[in-house]
Order: C-alpha cells, then sequence, then structure tokens
C-alpha cells in the first residue's frame, strides 16, 4: 500500500506490515469483549490503518459499517440508532463527537487502538464465525426517507471478489488508485481488486480529487497504473488536463463504475492513454457490483451506447418484462434480475425492502431460490450482452452516488410550512448534472428562503444529495395521468 504522509510524501506499508497490524487490531478487539456479529462504526477516509481495521474486523467475526467524516451528525446518529453499534472508530484527526453513552468509542492509527470508551460489556453467545456472518454494512440513500442498511456476508464479499479477478484487470505490478470514499461498496472492491492480485494499493486523498492537477501529480508521483472510480473523477482532467493526461505513461488501466460515462468524454479518455485498458463496472451495493467489461479500442465511431456485457463468472443477468416472462429478442427492455453468489443478506431491520429486493427466481419461481431484482432496465444485444437504459424508479446518481429521489423529498417536507416537494436530476450542458428541488409551500406559511431549505437538508443528508438549485413555486406540474411532472419542472430551469 502507498499513501499520502499528509506532508507531501508518501508512505509505504507491505503485506508483512500490514497483516502484522490486522493482527493486532483483530486482537485489539476481541480483547474488548466483542462478539461475533457485534457491528462497529468505521469512520475515516481509506487508509492503510483504516483497511487493516476492517480486515481486523473481518477475522474478529465483527461487521464493520464504513462511514465518511463528512457524514452529517444527524444522519450518523440515525445509522447508530438502527444498528446499535458496539463501537465507534475514527483515526487520531477524526472530528466526531456526541456519540451516544451506550456506544463506546476509540481511536486508531500508528500506536493500535486507543480506547476512549470502553464497549459496555457483552455475553458471548458466538465462537466462531460463518461465512454466512455479516462482514460489513453499507448505508446507501432510502426511498422511505431513512438510509438503507445493505448487509453483506463473508461468503457474498469472497464470492465476489473471486468473479472479480477471473477477469485479470490487475496483476503485482500494478498500484491501483482508489477514489471512492471509504463508505461506499466500489472503495471495498477496489481494496479486494489489488490486494487479491498481489497489487499495490494507493488512495487518492479525498483534497486532491477536485482539482485536475493535484490529482494527476499525485497519480504521477504514487506510480499509478490503474484507477478506479465514478466517472466524473475524469471531468475537470478532461476538461482542463488532457496534456498531464497524454503524459501519464504508467496509467495502463481505468476502471469506472456507477453510472454511464458520456461516450463523447471517454473517446477523449482513450485518445489521451491509447493503450490503456477501460472496463465498463456495473452493479449496485446490494451485490457488490455485477459485471465487468472492455470498453472497445478504439471505440467505433458509429457507437452509441457502451455495453454492460455479461454478469461475472458464476453469475447472471436476466431481463424479464413486466409479467416476469424473459425476454430473449435483442432490442426490448426489460428488467434486469441477477442470480449471483454475492447477493446482499438483506437490508438492516427492513424486511420489507428485502423483498422487494430479493424475489423468486422469476425463470423458476417454486425452486426457492432468491434473485436480485436490481430496479434497472436494459436491453439484448445481438450476443445477448446488455445495454443499461436507466431505472424502473426515482433512484438516480448524482457523481456517481446513489440517490433516492423520495428520501430527498421527504427530508424537504419535514421543513415547517413547505407542503409539497419534487426533486430530480438537472442536466447541464457542458457541466455536470446537478440535483434540483422544487418546493410549494402552504398559504399562511411565512417566506420561505431557499438557503433556509438547503442548509435544513444539509443537517440530515450528506452533500451529494442537498439540493443545488432549489425553487419555490405556486404549484407542481402534472402528466395527464396525475404524477408530477418532471419534463416539465427540468425545462423551466433550462
Ligand atoms: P455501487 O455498487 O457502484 O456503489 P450503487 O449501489 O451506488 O452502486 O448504485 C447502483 C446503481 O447505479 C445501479 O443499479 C445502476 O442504476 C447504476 N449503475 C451502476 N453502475 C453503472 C454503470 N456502469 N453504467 C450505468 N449505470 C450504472
Amino acid at each position: 500500500m502507498v499513501e499520502s504522509d499528509g506532508v507531501g510524501g508518501l508512505v509505504t506499508t507491505t503485506y508483512r506490515e500490514l497483516a502484522d497490524r490486522v493482527e493486532r487490531y483483530a486482537a485489539a478487539l476481541l480483547d474488548l469483549g466483542l462478539d461475533i456479529g457485534d457491528r462497529v462504526i468505521l469512520e475515516s477516509d481509506t487508509s492503510g490503518h483504516a483497511i487493516a481495521l476492517l480486515l481486523a474486523c473481518s477475522k474478529a467475526g465483527v461487521a464493520f459499517i464504513p462511514v465518511s467524516p463528512e457524514t452529517p451528525d444527524k444522519r450518523l446518529h440515525s445509522i447508530i440508532s438502527t444498528t446499535a453499534p458496539a463501537l465507534h472508530l475514527q483515526s487520531p484527526t477524526g472530528a466526531r463527537q456526541g456519540i451516544p453513552a451506550e456506544v463506546g468509542t476509540a481511536r486508531f492509527g500508528p500506536n493500535g487502538l486507543a480506547v476512549e470508551r470502553p464497549p459496555v460489556a457483552r455475553v458471548r453467545h458466538r465462537r466462531e464465525a460463518s461465512a454466512t456472518d455479516p462482514a460489513y454494512m453499507i448505508f446507501t440513500s432510502g426511498t422511505t426517507g431513512r438510509p438503507k442498511g445493505v448487509v453483506m456476508s463473508h461468503r457474498g464479499v469472497v464470492a465476489f471478489y473471486r468473479g472479480m479477478l477471473a477477469a485479470g484487470i490487475v496483476g503485482t505490478e500494478d498500484r491501483v488508485a482508489t477514489t471512492s470514499p471509504l463508505q461506499f461498496d466500489f472503495s471495498l472492491l477496489d481494496i479486494g481488486l489489488a490486494l487479491g492480485s498481489g497489487a499495490t494499493v494507493v488512495p487518492v486523498p479525498r483534497a486532491a480529487l477536485p482539482w485536475p492537477r493535484r490529482f494527476l501529480a499525485f497519480l504521477n508521483e504514487a506510480e499509478v497504473t490503474q484507477v478506479n472510480g465514478v466517472p466524473s473523477i475524469w471531468r475537470g482532467v478532461l476538461r482542463h488536463e488532457l496534456a498531464g493526461l497524454a503524459e501519464l505513461e504508467k496509467l495502463r488501466g481505468v476502471l469506472f463504475c456507477g453510472e454511464d460515462f458520456p461516450l463523447p468524454e471517454l473517446r477523449l479518455l482513450q485518445r489521451a492513454r491509447p493503450n490503456a485498458r477501460l472496463v465498463n463496472c456495473y452493479g449496485a451495493t446490494e451485490s457488490m457490483a455485477a459485471s465487468f467489461t472492455d470498453v472497445p479500442n478504439p471505440l467505433p465511431d458509429e457507437l452509441e451506447k457502451l455495453s454492460i456485457g455479461f454478469a461475472y463468472p458464476g453469475a447472471e443477468m436476466t431481463i424479464v418484462d413486466e409479467d416476469l416472462v424473459p425476454i430473449t429478442e435483442p432490442g426490448v427492455v426489460g428488467h434486469i434480475h441477477l442470480r449471483a453468489p454475492s447477493l446482499f443478506t438483506g437490508y438492516w431491520d427492513d424486511p420489507e425492502a428485502t423483498r422487494a429486493a430479493q424475489v423468486p427466481d422469476p425463470l423458476n419461481p417454486k425452486s426457492g431460490q432468491l434473485v436480485l431484482r436490481t430496479g434497472d432496465l436494459a436491453y439484448q444485444g445481438a450476443d445477448g450482452e446488455l445495454y443499461f437504459c436507466g431505472r424502473a424508479d426515482n433512484q438516480v446518481q448524482i457523481r456517481g452516488n446513489r440517490v433516492e429521489l423520495g428520501e430527498v423529498e421527504r427530508r424537504i417536507l419535514e421543513f415547517p410550512g413547505i407542503t409539497a416537494a419534487a426533486a430530480l436530476v438537472l442536466p447541464r450542458a457542458d457541466k455536470e448534472p446537478v440535483l434540483g428541488a422544487f418546493v410549494v409551500t402552504a398559504k399562511d406559511a411565512q417566506q420561505i428562503s431557499e438557503n433556509e431549505i438547503r442548509a435544513f437538508c444539509k443537517e440530515t443528508l450528506p452533500a451529494y444529495m442537498t439540493p443545488h438549485e432549489l425553487r419555490v413555486v405556486d404549484s407542481l406540474p402534472v402528466t395527464p395521468n396525475g404524477k408530477i411532472d418532471r419534463k416539465v419542472l427540468a425545462a423551466s430551469v433550462a
């Protein structure tokens, strides 16, 4: 592992050192009397110590819940109150305060685990972790207005890693830059890809990411060969630093995930680094990911859409129509169902949402097998490969982050005096699309400023879920069948 030392240099951690750290952290967790199945909150950016700690959690049979230091207090408290963790862990520089008294607190870093408040004493009921036990829990946006906890088992993670590694994306000589916050499973994908291949993990400092020059300078200095991230990490580079990108001679691979990579931008990337292998990774947190598809090199001029290909070896995507009948004809849009050994265990404390996502296998409904109804739509190409074409619901991606518009709307509606709200993605020419919201206030409500609503959203929602554009309107337009007409709203901003 190679990472920034925070003062302009780089520090290296060998596999041996990492393994020793994992041992020490695992022993420290067990010393605290944690039981298998207990949960700990791991609040951190990706670092050598954070990686050691999450591996130690798995070793100790404790499920980790990664959380970013930027997470609003209220959101963290909602995660704490639903998951009742034994322990909250942060780095020596972590600034989080006010962790409820029933949760232990500790800091991790060069001196190991420094316990501030020990976890409440517990009776150990378990002796050995099973592959079916939860390895981690990732909180994503949820339609019900509270974050949804995706529980992933050890066997799910391992099966996913095996499938992913079969794609041979990196080798021992590679240095894999990881750019996603630790709280998204994309970072866990990067860590598994690098460590599973004997490669080097290189976390890109979060402060460097928004600055194309600093981003490229870091990649260059750390001699990165592979960069993983959502498409939007490249936007600034492709607009302002194409020459710098072309000079990044060591870069031979880019894996992107989370949303469509606009083809004009992908062409620029390919022109700047013609020998780089570009991989389109498609999937959702509920199975870590589903497919790894090479982008054609060179991209044919007439190509209009990238393929998301076929699921990773050992998994399969099937599309079915509204009546759950499998679609065999190319070009016909259907709902993607994924059968995979990395299917998540369930949503934490949400059996109803779990039942909606884990459904009987439409091809063999009597078998008792469950598959993932992804909520994604796709059609088949001539060889059965899939082409993603949007969502069947109101889930959107903002800079690669998953956002349920319903969760944003619910928060806005908690603002006193607001009676209706509609959130939507607003595309912008040549720029990153932003989240917009239209609100209607009660007749007798005092004047509400857009900034007040924004500040109110920020209290509980991460920055990418806070509306960038906000408009107070007299009423929301509706379509002939009475649904909010988001097209008309979007057009009113343009
Ligand atoms: P991740 O596992 O990448 O963190 P999320 O669970 O945040 O993903 O979001 C998953 C959704 O993102 C998918 O259901 C799909 O709608 C969209 N998505 C993911 N990868 C791609 C891709 N390569 N191309 C287009 N859309 C994608």
